[in-house]
């Protein structure tokens, strides 16, 4: 294999691209959706044939059936899933999802998004994934603790501050990230803080850890903004998704000057052309749970709010909600992808035909990362650090990300997709060529 083995840079001289584009199937399979992405950065960086072979696979997927027993007595085997898919630059770093639609490829392709994330906001750590299928709000809170506690222990092996760092995803929150460490660390006989981050503050979290996935979507947004000479103040914002990403974001960007005229959850969207209330609308859901019966603002359709005319669409909810089917009918002129995965790669050539400048999950939602890599130094250290200090780090990571990769993307004229998985995959890449390939 042509994968070079010393220290020397075996820079490519020839690329193999094993798929035609055009015949390209599964728009909704994630991780064909990242693969087709990878594909067409790895052959704009004329990537070593052997390299990669070796990119394009997981390093370890793990599947485990997690017994469970429920309050009524009965068992209940549920599937688990924990995908490594890189630790070439450092421990596995990913989040545990729970939902009832979780799937391997799914779990691989986040997988893998989390190793291009860490490589593009130059991180020390790899990409890592997990997921438990099961239906989170159909159990109570001892049966969850009791389905996170036996899932972890049977992941316990791939786990460790040096190995694999989970967190929190969709439907796991700070106490789930708690019973993880507490469980890890009463097998290793010792507390151990810096295996899970997303913790709560009290046991090692760090502060703005919470804020951070929507915080530096904001500044995503704001940065796609001021590359586009768009003023920030008056921006009309479309926000898919209520939840953590989604909440926050539309409180920042509401900070920052802009106008949040349409918002959504799973119970549907509000919109309303003079702007909502945010901070009314977090306190709605705080005593109502969803958005639906908000009284102060107009329900649309989830078409009407991707489709809404603004300067910025936030997807901060699910993958594969801007297709081949509806992209066409975009009216926003930045997307910042808040979600994972949101935009399909049919969906992403409509988009670049119509010059929608889109911030790609990858960048847009790296905070979340890179807060989660100062708790781990945090907890490391044992020392920690005032909010402010997180927050100022915090943006300069992310200004910096932004700008290499618009300036990559002005380098080779692409789009800033393209832009920023060349600049991971190269950063993945280069750390392979110099660690060589143990035979
Ligand atoms: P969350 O569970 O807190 O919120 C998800 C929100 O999306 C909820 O308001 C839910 O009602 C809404 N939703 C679900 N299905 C929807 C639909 N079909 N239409 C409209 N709204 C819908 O989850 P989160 O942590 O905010 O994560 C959202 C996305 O951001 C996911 O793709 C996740 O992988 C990604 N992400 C999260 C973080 C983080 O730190 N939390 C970091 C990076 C990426």
């Amino acid at each position: 294999m042509p994968h070079s083995s010393g220290t020397t840079d075996s820079r490519p001289t020839q690329t193999v691209i094993h798929r035609d584009k055009d015949t390209f199937l599964g728009e909704d399979n994630p991780f064909e959706a990242m693969m087709s992405r990878f594909d067409r950065a790895a052959e704009l960086l004329n990537l070593d044939p052997g390299l990669y072979s070796v990119l394009r696979h997981p390093e370890k997927q793990v599947i485990v059936s997690v017994p469970v027993l429920l309050d009524n007595g009965e068992v209940q085997v549920f599937t688990g899933y924990r995908v490594l898919y890189s630790t070439t630059r450092g421990p596995g770093k990913g989040g545990i999802r729970f939902a009832s639609n979780v799937s391997l490829e799914e779990v691989k392709a986040l997988a893998a998004w989390m190793t291009w994330k860490c490589a593009l906001v130059n991180i020390p750590f790899g990409g890592s994934k997990g997921g438990v299928v099961c239906d989170p709000n159909s159990l109570s809170n001892a049966e969850l603790e009791r389905l996170t506690r036996r899932y972890t222990s049977s992941i316990l092996e791939i786990l460790g501050p040096d190995s694999d760092v989970p967190a929190p995803d969709i439907n796991t929150n700070e106490r789930v990230m708690a019973w993880i460490m507490d469980t890890y660390s009463m097998h290793k006989r010792h507390t151990v803080t810096a295996v899970v981050t997303g913790k709560p503050v009290e046991m090692g979290g760090s502060r703005g850890r919470r804020e951070a996935t929507g915080r530096g979507c904001t500044i995503a947004a704001r940065e796609a903004m001021r590359r586009r000479e768009m003023p920030i103040h008056g921006a009309r914002v479309a926000v898919q998704g209520f939840g953590n990403v989604g909440s926050i974001a539309a409180k920042h960007l509401e900070r920052e000057g802009c106008s949040i005229i349409s918002v959504s959850d799973v119970s549907g969207a509000l919109y309303d052309e003079n702007g909502l209330d945010v901070e009314d609308l977090l306190s709605w859901v705080q005593n109502h749970r969803f958005l639906s019966g908000y009284p102060k603002a107009d329900p649309i359709g989830e078409h009407e709010l991707l489709t809404a005319e603004c300067e910025v669409l936030v997807p901060a909810a699910i993958e594969n909600v801007i297709t081949s089917k509806n992209a066409a009918d975009i009216r926003a002129k930045i997307i910042c992808e808040g979600a994972n995965g949101p935009t399909t790669a049919n969906a992403d050539r409509i988009l670049d035909e119509q010059g929608v400048y889109v911030v790609p999950d990858i960048l847009a939602n790296a905070g979340g990362a890179t807060v989660s890599y100062f708790e781990w130094v945090q907890d490391r250290g044992g020392y920690f650090w005032d909010l402010e200090t997180v927050n100022l780090r915090l943006e300069r990571i992310l200004v910096q990300a932004f700008d290499e990769v618009a300036t990559m993307a002005e380098r080779h004229n692409v789009n800033l997709r393209t832009a920023a998985y060349m600049l991971s995959i190269e950063r993945v890449a280069a750390v392979h060529r110099l660690r060589g390939l143990y035979a």
